[in-house]
């Protein structure tokens, strides 16, 4: 059996109770070392076969599991955050129903998420932005032309942009053409790690103050009102509001 586990952004105690006790248990642990946290390898059973997939092909890593199962052995492939976000596991998956090797699949808390703690923010705020859009910006790896950060950057929604630090400028110019320069933008660096870095600012601003503080990977952008000080109150917990679990008062 393989378990595709989400690992979490970075602090150890981020990854779920599930997924720590698959990891604990494993014989096997194949981890995307360029963002896992090591740390998370060190209650790993003595004798457990331990795998940096940053060194390995996609062959190699499905060798792996190939022949751990063959051993009967329990095998985890630990992808940091959710690996469902920029996890590449479509590609495992689909050669483990091929080999018909049996998986499951453990969530974990992605780093926009982490992003989010660490700014102390709501994503979804009423009346400002009741979206929240995921995305990259297009580098090496290609997006199809009808998610370009221009067209998406016009709902003016809230936004977290993953592995695109490295273009800042280029991905500012983008953005500004749907949000405006002034709209509040903040970058988190590292989030739920020791070494967490914060920097905010606005669209005008934020690619020097990038630069500024020296950060190239492993951030998370963010963009909307929604850091911003002007938001209506949840109708959630207004008196006058009556729901399911609460009838109004007045
Ligand atoms: N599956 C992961 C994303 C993998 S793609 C998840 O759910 O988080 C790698 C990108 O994720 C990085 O380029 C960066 O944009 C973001 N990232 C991963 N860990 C991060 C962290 N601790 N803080 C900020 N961004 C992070």
């Amino acid at each position: 059996m393989v378990y595709f586990i989400g690992a979490g952004p970075g602090d150890p105690e981020l990854i779920t109770v599930k997924g720590k006790r698959l990891l604990d248990e494993a014989d096997i642990i194949i981890y995307a070392g360029s963002l896992v946290n090591p740390t998370l390898l060190k209650d790993a059973r003595d004798g457990c076969e331990i795998y940096n997939s940053a060194e390995m092909t996609l062959e190699e890593v499905i060798e792996v599991m190939k022949n751990g199962e063959q051993q009967g052995k329990k095998i985890v492939r630990l992808h940091t955050g959710d690996p469902s976000l920029y996890g590449a596991i479509r590609e495992q998956m689909d050669i483990l129903i091929e080999k018909g090797i049996s998986f499951e699949n453990i969530p974990g808390v992605s780093s926009f998420l982490a992003a989010a703690a660490a700014l102390k923010v709501e994503y979804t705020l009423p009346g400002v932005s009741q979206t929240v859009i995921l995305t990259r910006m297009e580098g090496r790896t290609a997006v199809p032309e009808n998610e370009s950060i221009e067209s998406l950057a016009s709902h003016r929604a809230t936004m977290a942009i993953f592995l695109s630090v490295g273009m800042m400028d280029e991905l500012v110019l983008k953005l500004k053409k749907g949000y405006g320069a002034e709209t509040p933008a903040a970058v988190v660096y590292k989030a739920s790690w020791k070494d967490q870095k914060i920097v905010r600012g606005t669209l005008s601003d934020i690619a020097e103050k990038v630069r500024q503080e020296g950060i190239k990977k492993t951030a998370m952008i963010l963009v909307g009102k929604f850091l911003g000080d002007e938001y209506e109150l949840s109708k959630l917990y207004d008196k006058s509001f009556t729901h399911e679990f609460r009838r109004g008062s007045i």
